[in-house]
Parts: C-alpha cells; structure tokens; sequence
C-alpha cells in the first residue's frame, strides 16, 4: 500500500507536525516539528552563541574537532544509509555511495586542505611597494542551509559541514518530505560532542519545517544562506537575501544534455548513459535527460541502452542489489507522468518503460523525439530519457546550449581532446566527457549551475572561502623622513602638473612605458 500521506506536507503554514512515511513501503517512520519564526530566530541565536568559541580556534584545530563527527559517521555508515533509504526511497547502495561515502570523503577532503585554503594569501602590489597587503578569512556568523529532498544526507548536512570549516555555526533546515536523516545526522553530531570538548552541540542546528520555515531561515539574521532546490524557490531565496544584502549559494534545477558523436564507445557510453539517466530514480539535478546523438550510431546506442534497462531491477529500496527504487516525492511522479503524455502525443515512440505503478515509475526511454519538445525544455526529475538524433556535432551543441538551464552536460567522444574541446563550447557549471553525474563527489572541483541553475558555487578552494568574508588589510612600512603621501594635502598646480608628466611617461607609449609592460609592471 502506497502512502499518500507527503501531500498532508505539501500544505503551507506552521500548523500541525510533518508525518514521514517510507515512499518505498508505505510504512510511517516518523514525525517532526513544523517550527516558526520564533522558533529559527532562537535556533539562530543558540548558533550564533556557540560560534564565538568555535571561531576563533585556528582552522587547523576546528579541522582536528571535525575529523571526530567523520569517525562517527563512519561508525554508523549502514545505520544512515538505511535511514536514508527508508525516508527517501534510493536503493540502499546509493544511499551509501550517494550520501554518506561522499560526505565522508568531502569531511576528509577539507580536514587536510582547509588550512591552507584559508590561509591568508598576499597581494603582490606592482608599485606601492613600501606597502603590504594580504587577504584573510573570517568566518561569516551563523550559516543558513536550506536542503532538498533528493540527497537528504549529502547536500544539506555537507553543506553545513563546509561552513563549520569556515568558522560558522549552522542553522539548517532540511526538506519537509525528508527531515528524518537531517535529525539523525544531529543526533550523531550531539553524542559526537559529547566526546570532543572543541565540538558544540548548538553549532548545528536544525529547523524543520515547510516553505515557511524556509522563508523564516533567511530573515532570521543568518549571515549567508547555502539553498538548494527548485528554481521558483531559489529565486525567492535570492530576493530575501536581496533585501538584507546578504550571500546566498543557489544550486538549482537542471535538464542537462548529452552529446554522442559517431565515434563513440557504445558499450561505455550506453552504461554511463543508464546510470547518469536513472540513478536515484532520475531524481537527480545532474541527471541525463535528452541525448543528442549522431545519427549513423543512434540506433545502436538506443538499442543498447533499452537492452541494459530492460535488466535493471525495480523493487524494495532496502534491498542491497535493487537498482532501482521508489519515487520520494508524490507529486514528482504526476509531472514526469505529464511529460511522458505530452511526448507521446507529439510523436515521441517509448522504446521500453512507461506508466508509473504506485510510486515506482519504471525506467523509460523514448526516441524518435525532436528538440524543441517540452521533454527537452522542462526538469522533469523522474526516470525519462530522451534520444534524438542530429546529423552533426555543431546542431547538437546548438541544442544543447538552447536552454535557460545550465547545470550539467555531457559529451561522449572517441577522442578525449576533441571531446574537451566541445565541452568547452558548452553553457553549463560543469561539463563531463565519457563520464556521468558523479562529480559532486569530487570535492575539490566546483558545484556550480549556469543561467537559471544557480549562483555561486559549493566544494572546491573558493567554495569553502566564499563561506567567509574575505578581508583585505594594507599595511605600510614605517619610512620616518615621510610624513606624508604625495597625493595627500595640500594640493597646487604643481604637484597636479608631475602627476600629469608621470601618467606620460609611464603610460603615454613611451620607451618606459614599453619597459614596464615588458618588467610585468
Ligand atoms: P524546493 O524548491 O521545493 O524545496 C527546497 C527547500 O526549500 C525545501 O527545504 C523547502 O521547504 C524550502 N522552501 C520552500 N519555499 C521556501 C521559501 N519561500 N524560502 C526558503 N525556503 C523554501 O525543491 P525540492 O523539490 O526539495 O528539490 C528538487 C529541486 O532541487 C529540483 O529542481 C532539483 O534539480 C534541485 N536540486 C538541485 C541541486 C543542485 O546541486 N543544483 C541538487 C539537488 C536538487
């Protein structure tokens, strides 16, 4: 028996509590609060009490504190997959190896750079040599996390971990359709408090609650809110902060191509086009949802990829060798319904797949369909996969581009060099080539989306100090027979004149001006 019971969530307002059934048995799991504004504005005050201590350790010491609440995660790795696969409906496997094992590297990752990430850096100054300057990182406050459902581990609880590197407390409020995990996270994170004495329990914090708790967090006084979700809320987000002046982070929607050229590796390119189209459900902002192959291989690889989907095993989430699980979220499953008519009836043909059962939606591929289509236009976040043929490369980029998304693409290429060479022609945060979805897991590279896909990015050296404002400070060496600058009162003809001469030979073409662009000056 399916539960119906997330659209009692989808209502608006702080009333009532939030009731958490498993999408993949129907079986209640859990409540929790639908907290106020009151109630963020004190979590934030706790979290901003708690940050005085924890920023002002060095960042080598807060890394040392942190390598503890890793350790615990580790202890309990099974225990958090199954509780993410329970409350969200992923097969187990991905629960493991799409939420926990990439925070766990994403935590080890950070103990060992952050140092020297947030180091101060110096400023070479080209002429005001008496002068020093350098940049240094100071933690912004309190950081609010806003997360979605579809990696209710890894994206709001990374997140926040990213700002407690930088010195931040956190106040993170994660999805109503999954807040389970992001209590449980905060359970670990307590008893790991309990144990090492630098680690405070009210450093993260945790608010649920629906959109209104949302709202709430980004007018409570955060210092900066790290959201991920939908692009009708992102925008929101980004017009609360607005009003107070304060950074957001967007990481936002995507409908993300892939480009496959006549020369191809069918084989690897089917497998990774499987897997990049249908992991998590295809309830992934990084999934593969439209193909544009070259027409002389487009049979093949459809062929090919309809052969291996056929195979894919549908079932249980907490089985370990399902590869396919439940759809999280009920209403999900109405608009990937809706697209898959809508392609039916202008022609699309389903190669295999089709009507959802309950919350299970098989796998679907469908070909025959031309750009253009609302299949290539709308996110539809559930298992659809879209092959359309091109007769060559520059239509296909030209598709590709052709979209106010910009999250992820793909090119799948005989020759890497060439396929680098599309990749960089093409508008998204980040472009794979012979690979599928999985850079999020690589913490060192940016997670970033372009045009309506988001702002800002997370991961990587300028994600972490884009968690902390970064301050400039000049100092000047003390030179006692100079009481003052040139440019300095008082002002006359005179000194206006030598600086008009200085701009001339410096910059007027002249032979010095030659010299110093040669000297890099
Ligand atoms: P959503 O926008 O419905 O909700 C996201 C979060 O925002 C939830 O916690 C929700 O309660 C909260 N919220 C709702 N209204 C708010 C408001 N006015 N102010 C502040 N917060 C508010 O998104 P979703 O359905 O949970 O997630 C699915 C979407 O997220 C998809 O579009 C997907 O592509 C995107 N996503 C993007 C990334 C990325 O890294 N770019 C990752 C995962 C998901």
């Amino acid at each position: 028996m399916v539960a119906l019971a997330q659209t009692e969530n989808d209502a608006a307002g702080f009333a009532d509590r939030l009731i958490i059934h498993s999408p993949g048995s129907g079986e209640k799991l859990g409540e929790a609060p639908v907290m106020d504004a009151a109630e963020v504005q004190a979590a934030v005050a706790r979290a901003r009490a708690a940050q005085v201590a924890w920023g002002a350790l060095s960042v080598k010491e807060r890394c040392a504190a942190l390598r503890a609440f890793r350790i615990k995660v580790v202890q309990n790795a099974d225990a958090l997959a199954r509780a993410v696969s329970s409350e969200n409906g992923k097969p187990l496997q991905e629960a493991l190896t799409h939420d926990v094992l990439p925070f766990c590297d994403l935590m080890a990752y950070f103990e060992h750079r952050a140092p020297k990430i947030l180091a101060p850096q110096a400023i070479h100054l080209h002429f005001m040599i008496q002068r020093r300057s350098y940049l240094h990182c100071v933690p912004r406050g309190v950081v609010g996390v806003i997360g979605p459902w579809n990696f209710p581990f890894s994206i709001p609880i990374g997140d926040a971990v990213m700002a407690l590197f930088a010195g931040n407390a956190t106040v993170i409020k994660p999805s109503e359709v999954t807040p389970l995990i992001a209590l449980k996270a905060k359970q670990l994170w307590d008893e790991t408090c309990r144990d090492e004495p630098r680690l405070h329990p009210d450093l993260i914090q945790i608010v649920t609650g629906r959109g209104l708790t949302g709202a709430a967090v980004c007018t409570s006084g955060v210092n900066q809110v790290m959201f991920t979700g939908s692009v009708p809320t992102g925008k929101k987000v980004a017009v609360a902060c607005a009003e107070r002046l304060i950074p957001c982070v967007l990481e936002l929607g995507g409908i993300n191509p892939a480009i496959v050229t006549a020369d191809a590796d069918v084989e690897r390119t089917a497998h990774a086009i499987l897997w990049g189209a249908f992991a998590n459900s295809g309830q992934v902002c990084a999934s593969i949802s439209r193909v544009y192959v070259a027409r002389p291989i487009a049979e093949r690889l459809t062929q090919r990829v309809v052969e291996l989907t056929a195979s894919l095993q549908q079932g249980d989430p907490l089985n370990a060798d399902t590869e396919l699980g439940a759809m999280t979220f009920l209403p999900q499953i109405a608009i990937g319904q809706g697209i898959l008519d809508d392609t039916i009836a202008q022609g699309g043909r389903v190669r295999c797949g089709g009507t959802p059962n309950g919350r299970f939606f098989p796998p679907t591929v469908l070909d025959n369909v031309e750009h253009g289509w609302r299949i290539t236009r709308d996110e539809s976040f559930s298992p659809l996969l879209a092959f359309i043929s091109v007769d060559d490369t520059e239509t296909a980029i030209r598709c590709a581009n052709d979209s106010d998304k910009g999250l992820m693409a793909y090119v799948f290429c005989g020759d890497e060099e060439h396929g680098a060479r599309i990749a960089e022609r093409l508008e998204a945060g980040t472009t794979m080539v012979n690979n599928a979805i999985d850079s999020h897991g690589a913490p060192g590279t940016p997670w970033q989306g372009m045009k309506e896909s988001g702002l800002g990015q997370v991961h990587s050296a300028q994600g972490l100090r884009d968690l902390c404002q970064v301050r400039h400070v000049q100092t000047r060496s003390w030179v006692p027979w100079l009481t003052k600058e040139l440019w300095w009162y008082p002002y006359s003809p005179k000194v206006y004149g030598a600086f008009l001469q200085v701009m001339r030979v410096m910059w007027g073409g002249g032979p010095l001006d030659s010299f110093l662009r040669k000297v890099g000056k």
